[in-house]
């Protein structure tokens, strides 16, 4: 067989991936026709093609990247560590230094009283760790019918049975038997969508005490805990209204429910602060992690917990673990991204590209005739796509998918941007420069152009 290198030229590449590689959330049998493009490697913000295009990625791979691609230091620490200690495992009252040093720099890091850190390889293993630790927790306080999770409509936890059952993605639900027991769904914070002819606030506080009704309805003695991400990310970067998460918070508090944050996307610096949940003000009592943990260049996910859970949690035998939970690979690599995120000040560069720089040049974006609204949180922004601005019209379904149209203009255009539906989002490497900045609005501009041109 030929060595399969990045010198095949790409036509060679992509009928082999298709015959052999079978892609999440893509129609494997579209893949020969139209092939997968090769990314062949990357710098900073930047991929580079098979065919020698070079690409700002707008998404920072799968929202992970937050240092950029291809940092020395990492892989540096990689080397040294497979070295030194490739592999061993944290069950049965054994430990290592990076699972120990990693776990004690995030208790640093997260707010309040998070100190104690439950490993996975994902943030979907992350989620099903929390579905159990949570009715672990009431089951050891002799509350066991306290199993019951909330969660929102279009929110996004992951894809095994427990992530993608506390998810509420409807072509998810549709496919192997989701929702798992014991997961209830309510109303997501969507003003631009379905808040219709209410302001955001009425709506954010009509939302969030759909919660308070689940609860009564349900009886509070039956749920453990309810699960939300800060910003939804891959419902279409949805930023709720001022008034969702404090009112979320008052009933949680009020109901004694956990409080479950899924910050594998808004964890490490993406909206301007370490953590989502200090963006909005959440006091959750679990946060989900992956993502940004390591910044993509290792598999590492977890659960940080709060000193009352993990003390809860400790009396008894927890029987559940990963082979891989905190593989000292993945953690010495999380160490040494939490080191440069901290020593290059990352997070407060977020703060500082971010406003007033991205804002206001992703605030023009609104005035492009094709788009509806423009929100941003640190670098994690969206645009909503519409025929008609002043009623926040949607496309209709006949006319296509005006976001695939606009993401591939954005593809052809050297640029990656993401579609959900109608809307257009982005959250680059958190390192990315004001100059990168304008070239990625510059792009964005002429790929909405061109797609306004081919909808018309
Ligand atoms: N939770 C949130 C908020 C996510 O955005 C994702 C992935 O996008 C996950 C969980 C699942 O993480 P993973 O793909 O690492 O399993």
């Amino acid at each position: 067989m030929t060595m399969i290198t990045n010198h095949l030229p790409t036509a060679e590449l992509q009928a082999l991936d298709a015959a052999h590689h079978m892609h999440p959330f893509t129609a494997g049998n579209a893949l020969g026709a139209k092939g997968a493009r090769v990314i062949t490697r990357a710098q900073g913000v930047f991929l580079t093609d098979s065919e020698g295009n070079e690409i700002i990625d707008g998404m920072a791979g799968l929202w992970c990247v937050n240092i950029g691609y291809g940092r020395q230091e990492m892989a540096e620490v990689a080397a040294r560590q497979v070295k030194e200690l490739s592999y061993y495992n944290t069950f049965f009252q054994t430990t290592h230094v990076p699972a120990i040093a990693l776990a004690a720099k995030i208790a640093e890091l997260a707010p309040g009283d998070l100190n104690h850190v439950f490993y996975a390889c994902s943030g979907s293993e992350a989620n099903d760790t929390n579905i159990r630790m949570v009715r672990q927790y009431w089951a050891l306080k002799g509350k066991p019918e306290k199993h019951i999770l909330i969660s929102r409509r279009n929110g996004y936890h992951g894809s095994t049975m427990g992530g993608g059952s506390l998810g509420g993605m409807k072509p998810m639900h549709e496919q192997g038997g989701l929702p798992i027991p014991g997961i209830v769904h309510i109303g997501q914070p969507h003003w631009y969508a379905e808040g219709g002819d209410m302001t955001p606030e009425d709506f954010g506080l009509l939302r969030a005490r759909e919660l308070e009704a689940k609860i009564k309805e349900l009886g509070p003695e039956t749920v453990a805990a309810f699960i939300g991400e800060p910003i939804q990310g891959a419902g279409g970067v949805i930023v709720p209204p001022s008034t969702y998460w404090p009112e979320i918070q008052r009933i949680c508090d009020e109901y004694g429910i956990l409080l479950i944050a899924d910050e594998v996307i808004t964890g490490f610096g993406r909206t301007g602060n370490w953590f989502g949940s200090q963006t909005f003000g959440i006091r959750p009592h679990i946060v989900t992690i992956a993502k940004g943990l390591s910044s993509g260049y290792a598999p590492i996910g977890g659960s940080i917990v709060c000193d009352e859970v993990a003390e809860v949690i400790g009396r008894d035998e927890f029987n559940h673990g990963y082979t891989y939970s905190g593989h000292p690979l993945s953690a010495a690599l999380a160490l040494e991204n939490l080191r440069i995120l901290s020593e290059e000040k990352v997070v407060d560069h977020v703060r500082d590209v971010a406003h007033p720089h991205l804002a206001a040049k992703w605030a023009q974006l609104a005035d492009h005739p094709m788009v509806g609204e423009a929100r941003l949180v640190g670098l994690m922004g969206s645009i909503a796509l519409s025929p008609d601005k002043t009623r926040r019209a949607a496309f209709a379904a006949e006319e296509g998918t005006v976001g695939l149209i606009t993401r591939e203009r954005c593809f052809a255009n050297n640029l990656v941007m993401r579609h959900v539906g109608d809307r257009m989002i982005i959250a680059p490497p958190l390192v990315i420069t004001p100059a990168e900045i304008d070239l990625l609005i510059e792009r964005a501009w002429v790929s909405l152009d061109e797609a306004a041109a081919k909808v018309r």
